[in-house]
């Protein structure tokens, strides 16, 4: 059995340069196809409480999945679970949000140990130095491409604790994703068929700010060069947590991005809860009591 798993077939050529992958592309600029006839959908037929409710639900699922799954327990292992049934849950939904497990943790993992140069995947001041063509390429750009990076970024070792969830929304993720459509679809019929676009567009854009706007705008670390920004901005739309940026790249480890008790993070409050219940244990702390 192989001890771990290569990003890509394309591992061996990525080393000379990025390598475009159009179906990545093609899926992004078709879901924003579809989030505008959502868009005129609504305009026209109107939209009912029922399935902009149900609407709302999938994006705080997705929401959750995307940076309490993927991004806290995937990537950081700031908490581990007691229970399969509730790792398998939580990493279903980040699939629901059309986000890839396995890139997502690598990509991740080298944003944080290479912030700001040549190996970050998404770096608002590599290769662009900031400005318009900076933000286009962390916010989504860079995601079109794959790209080279030293060996123990670009593959999962066998013994990572989360290695078989992972390869297991990697197998799954085109059902896993579809379904995030045919549920809601099943349940408010063409209402909750586009809501659906308009609910993974809107999800991926503000996963993307996380990436541009918190390393542009916003507080940023009182000493050193350290990136990442707390942006008032990100920290409303993601709801999760995630616009505390700053506060997550001064302590990659911590379970809590809101390091205050009031601070909007409703995944810190997910974790909480989940411990309160017995389903999670080792919940990282932040070090530090607040940002400074
Ligand atoms: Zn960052
Ligand atoms: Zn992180």
């Amino acid at each position: 059995m192989s001890t771990s798993r290569s990003i890509g077939r394309e591992q061996a050529r990525v080393s000379h340069g990025r390598i475009l992958q159009p179906w990545t592309l093609l899926g992004i600029v078709l879901l924003h196809v579809g989030a505008g006839i959502a868009i005129w959908y609504g305009a026209s037929f109107g939209f009912s409480w029922r399935s902009i409710m149900l609407t709302g639900i999938y994006t705080l699922l997705t929401g959750i999945g995307v940076s309490v799954a993927y991004h806290r327990m995937l990537t950081h292992q700031s908490f581990r679970t007691n229970s399969k049934l509730l790792e398998y849950a939580l990493v279903y939904w980040g699939g629901v949000a059309g986000q890839n497990a396995f890139t997502w943790v690598l990509n991740h993992r080298s944003h944080h140990e290479f912030g700001d140069t040549e190996h970050d995947p998404y770096s608002y001041y590599w290769p662009y130095h900031g400005g318009v063509r900076g933000f286009l390429w962390a916010h989504v750009i860079a995601l079109v491409y794959t790209f080279g990076r030293p060996a123990k970024y670009a593959s999962l070792p066998r013994s990572d604790p989360y290695y078989d969830v992972i390869l297991w929304e990697q197998k799954w993720h085109t059902p896993i994703f579809l379904s995030g459509f045919f549920i809601p679809a099943f349940i408010a019929g063409w209402e909750g068929f586009w809501l659906t676009f308009l609910r993974v567009v809107y999800v991926f854009h503000v996963t993307w700010m996380v990436n541009s706007v918190c390393h542009m705008w916003g507080q940023r670390a009182a000493r050193g060069i350290i990136p990442g920004r707390n942006s008032l901005f990100v920290i409303v739309l993601a709801f999760v947590g995630e616009g505390f940026h700053i506060n997550h790249h001064l302590n990659p480890s911590s379970a809590y991005l809101g390091w205050k008790w009031w601070h909007f993070d409703v995944g810190k409050w997910v974790i909480q809860l989940f411990e309160l219940l017995g389903l999670v244990y080792d919940v990282h702390r932040p070090r530090a009591p607040s940002s400074g």
